[in-house]
């Protein structure tokens, strides 16, 4: 052991007093994190000077590099798969189906997406909530069939499983518990440790600011983006950061099945969804370029626009779909498959107007508190539940032109849900530019070293 290990407390000291830590010392306390040996406590502690004191670059990568290498790294070069391996992550938000439209959508223009997502994180949405309301689908196989589902359909969305990242898993769960989750250091090395442990070519990140994100101040959101490049600068993934609107809910539903109907429905052009489709389209083509797919952005751009509108990346889905478990019909009948809430009611505003504001987190809180999201780690989803067709800033409401349709297992439920949506947004007499595009800034470089 290196002589500057003198154990998980004197090194938690250390760090609550300010100093950089080596980069043996940082492989020591992660191996021990893995292995159990650091308690609990100590493992909150260290979270905790961390929040407080931040990390340096290098000792970002450090930790990055030990939890990745906590657990089994994939290695697609093996596989022969004939196209660059690339994903996107989201620091998580409200209405964000992104994921499910993107990923086909990567995979229908030569890409191949090992997408590993999360459940659902206090007001935030997660991917795999969503996916669990499609029967039978298995977001949780083993190494082969993911591989194996990864070559035929060019994408596999499911969890994290026991095998990557094992480190990052625990500091995760005791993070989520002791109010340090929203540091940008502990944020910038758990994205990144289990994005290089699924062997990624390249990554894009959604970086949400606004009232539902994670860190709604653009300041945050704008570090957070650098570090993350930074960091995988020195990792030597690729990847490039867009800083994204979450100022409101992203598409206009919100809940696990009604998102998922959503996905289909923007896939298949049944339905347009302007402000989702926008985000999509923008992380897609980032995708394109950065895999080497497309000249730029503006080629990239047309390459994703074929995609959806050729019924190409609708096919990718169900292709994917199917070959996890799921039903063969689900892009063509989604009504056969996707649970549908006994009670629908009309969110109406208390005066008619124009919406000048809406509370994004209050809305995901309300989806929560119908039983769209947990509380606790141990909740029961229901997939049913949820806001459809919720009103953004600049939309008239009224008697006849309701806030959102609710969708829920009471009528009780429901009349608590409207209160909610009422308070989360303001509506007003004057009139009120629609937002602007949601995509507010792309960032590509990594910013210059200090010193
Ligand atoms: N998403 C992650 O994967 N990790 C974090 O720490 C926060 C959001």
């Amino acid at each position: 052991m290196h002589p500057a290990w003198h154990g998980p407390a004197e090194l938690i000291r250390r760090k609550r007093d300010g100093a950089i830590l080596s980069g043996e010392e940082i492989r020591a306390l992660v191996a021990g994190i893995a292995d159990g040996s650091v308690s609990e406590g100590q493992v909150a502690a260290f979270a905790m000077a961390v929040y407080f004191r931040g990390l340096v670059r290098e000792e970002c990568a450090a930790l990055t590099r030990a939890m990745t290498a906590s657990g089994a790294v994939l290695d697609w070069s093996r596989e022969g798969l004939g196209g660059p391996v690339l994903d996107k992550h989201s620091t998580g938000g409200v209405g964000d189906t992104v994921s499910l439209i993107l990923a086909p959508t990567v995979a229908a223009c030569g890409g191949f997406v090992p997408m590993i997502s999360a459940h659902g994180l206090g007001h935030t949405g997660g991917t795999l909530d969503k996916l669990a309301s499609i029967p039978g689908y298995d977001a949780a196989p083993d190494l082969g069939r993911f591989r194996a589902v990864v070559r035929a359909a060019g994408c596999a969305i499911v969890g994290a499983g026991p095998d990557l990242a094992p480190a990052e898993r625990r500091l995760y769960a005791i993070r989520d518990v002791t109010a340090t989750v929203d540091s940008l250091s502990l944020i910038t090395a758990s994205v990144l440790a289990k994005k290089l442990a699924a062997g990624l070519d390249a990554l894009v990140m959604d970086v949400k600011v606004g009232s539902g994100a994670l860190l709604p101040l653009h300041d945050s959101a704008a570090d957070l983006a650098s570090s993350l490049l930074a960091v995988s600068g020195e990792a030597g993934l690729r990847i490039a950061a867009l800083v994204t609107d979450m100022s409101q809910p992203l598409g206009r539903d919100v809940g696990n099945a009604l998102e998922v109907r959503t996905a289909i429905d923007v896939l298949t052009g049944r339905r347009r969804d302007a402000r989702l489709e926008a985000v999509t389209t923008a992380l897609a083509a980032e995708m394109l370029v950065l895999g080497g797919l497309a000249r730029d952005r503006a080629d990239a751009g047309v390459r994703v626009e074929r995609a959806l509108g050729s019924g190409r990346a609708a096919e990718r889905f169900g292709r994917m779909v199917v070959a996890l478990g799921g039903p063969a019909d689900l892009v063509d009948a989604p009504d056969r498959h996707l649970a549908r809430a006994p009670v629908e009611v009309a969110a109406a505003p208390e005066v008619a107007g124009v919406i000048s504001r809406v509370d994004a987190r209050a809305i995901g809180l309300a989806v929560v508190a119908l039983g769209g999201g947990r509380r606790r780690p141990d909740d029961v989803i229901d997939p049913s539940v949820g806001l459809a067709d919720v009103r953004g800033v600049g939309d008239e409401v009224g008697p006849d032109q309701p806030i959102a349709m609710i969708h829920a297992r009471s009528a009780a439920d429901a009349e608590a849900a409207a209160r909610t949506i009422r308070a989360a947004v303001t509506v007003g007499d004057e009139r009120v530019a629609a937002p602007g595009h949601p995509v507010l800034r792309w960032v590509n470089e990594p910013p210059e070293r200090e010193g």
